[in-house]
């Protein structure tokens, strides 16, 4: 029994700056680079949901035809070349693989726009169901942040998801898929039920170590008792288009069954709407707030720029929170990353222990943003490489690209030249920083930080200074949601 497997993630911030093009995928940008055939062994060993389809499937005694794994940072839209290119190849895998084909499993992020259609996952489902037909098994496994639409549900056999924010089980949702296909391949059936959430939330509402996603998921898992597979998503609230927030859905052996499990479900979240409403610090408040609270304190005090997460389309460079720590005379601080390819190559050219005039970050595309023109000292060089060793990517390797840490004032800045978010401690170790030693910790992130930050941290801080990811859904300028879903719990209707 043969199954063709492959994996495209994208999150797409429409709102970002900076658009998703083929070289963006072949790079990689904080996931592995854009791998092929024989090349996904290399994934099979982390974090990654292909990586534990991959390892389940083999124990069932499946054969693979593993086609290709692309992802990119999330951004803006992902270009029409990138999209029809990297389709193109898993079509044409399955087209030419069709005779031996007893089902495809792919890898998917779940909200992904493209620069000519909106949905490019449900495009992509629909389009490899037109060729395998309306029998075989299609199973996906999607982001927690998967906005999902009528149309990928329609055209997969069975979609599951992570169940974790920051995201650790990203492996464990390619097992549940694997579990899922090996069901189906034996003629077990698959019953549909779903609703989509009547309200958006803020990413930082979604984590799951804390209430209330925490005791929903966990809620979720006893209802899974009773029916084959049931997920739900918080969506990704910087998608503006139709499908654009959360969902609850899942798969019963019969209706009646799963509809009453996914019916119980949503009127849990529909009991806790409050509660997913989430409070920010201003620069200046969370800056004041984290000084006072590093005083004396065994552990550094972590401050999430969280408008700013590359991890959700930012560019990682806007300056509102490192300007708020020296107008505060903020000491023993560490700010990192700040992607910034022009300033680390002047300073790599001053050269360590030497001063260098920079005119630091600065995003083009927030008006209130602008670069930090000063004198910094150049701390340490490094070429950006580093392996995670937290829990969330455990394993991968990266680079940032040739990178720098620049001392001004009370502050260690760690300026890279390519964009990754701040989930590993390592980011900042690659470059002669150790978080642990600090008094406070600015990251560019809004929640995969805490994976691996949460345990050194004295308390963590979410700041909203301006930056391209607005965090609170109700200040977003929407223009293509779904009529009548509210911006926020209990916010008002689009
Ligand atoms: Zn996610």
């Amino acid at each position: 029994m043969s199954i063709l497997i492959a994996g495209f993630q994208h999150e797409t911030n429409t709102f970002a700056p900076t658009k998703a093009d083929y070289e963006k995928f072949v790079h990689g940008g904080g996931y592995p680079p854009l791998s092929r055939g024989s090349e996904l062994d290399a994934i099979k060993e982390m974090n990654i949901p292909l990586g534990g389809f991959m390892k389940q499937a083999e124990e069932y005694g499946y054969d693979l035809i593993p086609v290709l794994w692309a992802g990119a940072a999330p951004s803006a839209h992902v270009t029409e070349d990138a999209y029809e290119r990297i389709c193109s190849e898993i079509l044409d895998a399955v087209q030419s693989n069709l005779a031996a084909l007893q089902g495809v499993y792919l890898d998917l992020h779940g909200a992904m726009v493209c620069e000519h259609l909106d949905d490019g996952e449900g495009e992509l489902l629909a389009r490899v169901r037109a060729l395998i037909g309306n029998d075989m098994p299609l199973v996906a496994s999607l982001d927690l942040h998967a906005n999902v639409t009528d149309l990928m549900l329609e055209s997969a056999s069975v979609l599951v998801t992570y169940r974790t924010y920051p995201h650790v089980d990203m492996a464990d949702s390619g097992l549940r898929s694997a579990i899922e296909m090996h069901a189906l391949l034996n003629g077990e059936k698959r019953y549909l039920s779903y609703k989509h959430w009547p309200f958006l939330t803020s990413i930082n509402a979604q984590c799951t170590f804390i209430d209330p996603a925490k005791s929903t998921i966990e809620f979720m898992e006893q209802l899974e008792k009773n029916v084959a597979s049931i997920s739900l998503t918080t969506g990704f609230p910087a998608s503006d288009f139709e499908g654009c927030g959360g969902t609850v859905w899942g798969y019963g052996t019969d209706q009646l069954n799963i509809d009453t499990a996914v019916n119980i479900l949503y009127q849990r979240i529909l009991d806790d709407e409050a509660l997913w409403d989430v409070a920010f610090l201003s620069p200046e408040e969370a800056v004041a707030k984290a000084i006072e609270l590093s005083k004396d304190a065994k552990k550094p005090v972590i401050i999430a720029d969280t408008q700013d997460n590359p991890g959700a389309g930012g560019d990682s460079n806007t300056m509102g929170l490192i300007k708020a720590l020296l107008a505060a005379k903020a000491t023993n601080t560490a700010v990192g990353l700040i992607t910034d390819p022009k300033s680390v190559a002047i300073a790599i050219e001053a050269g360590i222990g030497n001063n260098v005039e920079l005119a630091l970050g600065g995003c083009d595309s927030v008006p209130e943003d602008s670069p930090l023109v000063a004198t910094f000292k150049v701390e340490n060089i490094s070429d950006g490489c580093c392996q995670y060793d937290g829990p969330m990517m455990n394993g991968v390797k990266v680079s940032v690209g040739p990178t720098v840490c620049l001392a001004i004032d009370g502050l260690k800045i760690v300026a890279c030249s390519d964009k990754a978010q701040m989930l590993d401690r390592n980011l900042f170790k690659q470059a002669g920083v150790i978080p642990e030693d600090m008094g406070i910790v600015v990251v560019k992130s809004s929640v995969h930080f805490r994976a691996d930050f949460q345990p050194i941290a004295k308390e963590i801080l979410i700041a909203k200074s301006p930056g391209p990811l607005t965090v609170d859904p109700a200040d977003i300028p929407w223009k293509h949601l779904k009529k009548g879903i509210r911006l926020k719990p209990h916010g008002r209707e689009f």
